[in-house]
């Protein structure tokens, strides 16, 4: 494990009490500064003023900010100052309609790179450290929120951008790169073209920071494995300020919320009741500090939950779970709510089989039923029923054990599962909508 850095060690290990006398004096000056400043708040805000707000806790009586209002105001309707103020623009990649838009004024984009570097240093990077950034450089936040944060600390930035993997593994060789910074699917088809080359032996990578996309430690564990490297996971979103918000250090037991800059809640995404201390649910984060485009109470769809612990680390900023699913993909069978990305990770662990999955949902007598559909990697194993057998008990057993529930497993065929397009249907709910 690399050694532990403790960046801004003051700031990072303040008490839970001291946290949130910060937290409250920023969110009371927010409230003021969202009221002056952008009009969609000053309506929604109305009957609300920083005077009301007494504790944290009095943050439930701002109501929720979703995607659907940055798209409806479309480009800056939300923004909090002038676009003079204004000096980087990004924007976040609609799969339908309009993108939404996020700005940042000078004040953002150096609050925004102090909280990467806090998170970085916490996952063990140092000045000494090289870095190749795979992520696509653009409008996306990803890859200059990563870039600035590693400037900051004085780390070596090698801004590669995605794709062209050769020249990327040709370039990890002749720069003795220390760390990667991508995505971990692409993390993982960087190891494949490295296996295939036969040159691991001859990389330095130490360190591989993934994000932008989730990734379960099964998952993990394959690409370190493929890369000699030890991997963190860090999360963001351009509406928050992009990749920042919160981080994994190296004891990976839940990712530090910098919490100076985020206050985050943890509310029933049917309800929207705010749920209380350790329960799972949606993952809600009002920007403290943010100029460019303020948000309060802004509702990111990712299912997580929250420690409040002080971590081996020593630092006391509350921990993320990695993120459990999305809420608009929750599924309840039988009372439980159950994510398809966690049985991917279950699926994952298994080399015998594909990635493509079918999840059908049925109900009989009232009860809920889950067949889980796996398709085989390929026909080495159809004539071996003992082998078929054994593997399908061994899925069984993980899904049950991830799930709290049983389901029933049934192993089909290579590429006897449809192929889309577009995105897999990974979902047949055949329980007449009532759930
Ligand atoms: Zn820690």
């Amino acid at each position: 494990m690399p050694k532990v850095n403790i960046y801004q060690k003051d700031i990072e290990t303040l008490s839970r009490q001291k946290i949130e006398e910060i937290q409250l004096e920023r969110l009371r000056h927010l409230v003021d500064y969202c009221k002056k400043n952008v009009p969609f708040y000053a309506k929604r805000l109305e009957n609300i003023s920083s005077e009301k707000i007494k504790t944290v806790k009095d943050i439930e009586y701002i109501p929720y900010t979703t995607k659907e209002d940055i798209r409806d105001n479309y480009p800056f309707g939300l923004f909090g100052k002038p676009l003079k103020d204004i000096v980087r623009l990004h924007a976040s990649s609609g799969t339908t309609g309009k993108p939404t838009v996020v700005g940042y004024t000078k004040n953002d984009l150096d609050m925004w790179s102090d909280c990467v570097a806090r998170l970085i240093m916490a996952a063990g990077v140092t000045e000494d450290d090289i870095i190749q950034i795979a992520f696509s450089y653009g409008l996306f936040t990803g890859a200059l929120g990563l870039h600035y944060g590693l400037e900051k600390i004085g780390a070596t930035v090698v801004p590669t951008s995605s794709g062209n993997t050769e020249k990327q593994i040709m370039l990890m060789q002749d720069f003795k790169t220390t760390g990667l910074v991508s995505t971990p699917s692409y993390a993982q088809h960087i190891a494949e073209i490295i296996a295939e080359k036969g040159v691991l032996n001859k990389l330095n990578l130490t360190t591989g920071l993934f994000g932008s996309e989730g990734c379960s430690e099964e998952f993990r564990d394959r690409i370190e494995a493929g890369l000699n490297l030890f991997a963190t996971d860090n999360y963001g979103m351009s509406e928050l300020i992009g990749p920042g918000v919160s981080g994994d250090c190296v004891y990976r037991k839940g990712m530090h919320i910098n919490e100076d800059h985020f206050l985050a809640e943890i509310i029933d995404p049917k309800t929207l009741e705010v749920l209380p201390q350790g329960e799972t649910g949606e993952l809600v984060v009002t920007t403290l500090t943010k100029e460019g485009i303020p948000m309060l109470r802004y509702r990111t769809k990712d299912i997580t939950q929250i420690s409040y612990d002080i971590c081996d680390c020593g630092r006391t900023f509350a921990r993320m779970a990695k993120i459990k699913g999305r809420s608009d993909d929750m599924l309840k069978i039988r009372g439980v709510n159950v994510f398809p990305s966690q049985i991917e990770s279950v699926l994952i662990g298994f080399e015998q089989i594909s990635p493509n999955y079918q999840l059908v949902l049925t109900r009989t007598h009232s009860t809920d039923e889950l067949e889980v559909k796996v398709e085989l990697a390929d026909g080495s194993l159809l004539e071996n029923y003992t082998a078929l057998e054994d593997l399908r008990v061994k899925i069984k057993k993980s899904l049950k054990n991830v799930l709290e529930i049983s389901s029933k497993v049934s192993l089909v065929e290579y590429r006897s599962i449809e192929r889309t397009a577009g995105k897999a249907q990974r979902i047949v709910d055949l329980r007449n909508g009532e759930k």
